[in-house]
């Protein structure tokens, strides 16, 4: 019988229906890509505007950016409706020199880097007044979303608005913190940690779980333990960017070597800077490999279909030896 869950988060409900459910081994979508760096966009890139290079990290601006500064943000009502020049700033962090597709087959030293590099950016956009919100993510595999480049490389978008998603996450902490006086997060945490069934990796300052209302199947989240936990990332990471960079790469590695180097994405889940009741709030990373489609059901809903329960996601990802 399938079964409905709801994120305590978000109130999202989503339908775990173990029914459809395939061994976790036979979710296979290998991604392809380019393997000659005499073809690559970035091993050969003379071009592009730099922005900030850091231990071997160099990050510059997109060459088809979404946003970027060339007109001050205006806002225009027309009636009921409203727009805005898409005013911010759109980067891409290419995490190597070298020709390597997936941030899994770095070294956790050039890894470490990388996470260092978004919070430097993060920091930088926000002495802008203008933006309100800044996301680091990455898109693997074409399946998730990326071009067929084969060089490992994330991006930054800082953007005037603040997105629905982080502005539902933050009403969500504000209400149970409000009524329950406690953090959502250090209290998810505790029970996941507690429970143990969807925890994936554990190390001495954060813990990489299947949550309870998984959208998809092997979905993960990584979060700091309650010790180190903290609203905003650039500030959270301080001094842990090498164990966060170990947690990931473990990850990453179990997601290749068990799922056949499926695409996916990763999204980091900062609070906006200045965000008002701080210690409601804790900055985690979602990792989302790309193994089914949405259809018009979620369309539709808002809800999801996952065929693999978390716990079942969980215990295969624990058992892929790294
Ligand atoms: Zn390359």
């Amino acid at each position: 019988m399938p079964q409905l869950r709801k994120d305590p988060i978000v109130s999202r409900w989503v339908i775990i229906s173990t029914e459809r459910a395939r061994r976790p081994a036979s979710y296979i979508d290998p991604t392809s890509y380019n393997t000659d760096p005499k073809t690559c966009t970035f091993c050969n890139d003379k071009t592009s505007t730099e922005v900030l290079t850091y231990e071997r990290v160099r990050v510059v601006k997109s060459g088809n950016p979404f946003f970027t500064t060339a007109q001050e943000l205006t806002l225009r009502n027309q009636g009921l409706h409203q727009s805005c020049h898409s005013h911010g700033s759109h980067e891409v962090v290419i995490e190597c020199p070298e020709h390597i597709a997936n941030m899994a087959d770095l070294p956790v030293s050039q890894i470490k880097s990388v996470f260092k590099t978004y919070a430097l950016r993060m920091w930088h956009h926000h002495n802008d007044e203008s933006i309100k919100y800044v996301l680091a993510y990455k898109n693997y595999g074409v399946a998730a979303g990326s071009r067929n480049i084969g060089h490992a490389r994330s991006q930054i978008m800082a953007i005037p608005v603040l997105p629905a998603r982080v502005l539902d996450k933050i009403h969500g902490a504000k209400l149970y913190f409000d009524f329950h006086e406690r953090s959502l997060f250090l209290d998810l945490v505790r029970q996941e940690l507690k429970d143990g069934s969807r925890v994936i990796i554990e190390s001495e300052n954060f813990v990489a779980f299947s949550p309870f209302a998984a959208r998809f199947p092997f979905e993960v989240w990584v979060m700091p333990k309650p010790k180190r936990q903290y609203y905003d990332y650039v500030h959270g990471i301080e001094g842990l960017e090498t164990e966060l960079a170990g947690v990931m790469k473990e990850l990453l590695l179990k997601y290749k070597i068990g799922l056949n180097d499926p695409a996916y994405n990763y999204v980091i889940q900062s609070a906006p800077f200045g965000s008002a009741q701080q210690e409601a709030y804790c900055w985690h990373i979602e990792v989302l490999p790309r193994l089914t489609r949405t259809a018009g059901f979620e369309r539709g809903t808002g809800f999801y279909i996952n065929p693999i329960p978390p716990e079942m996601s969980a215990k295969f990802l624990r058992e892929v030896k790294v």
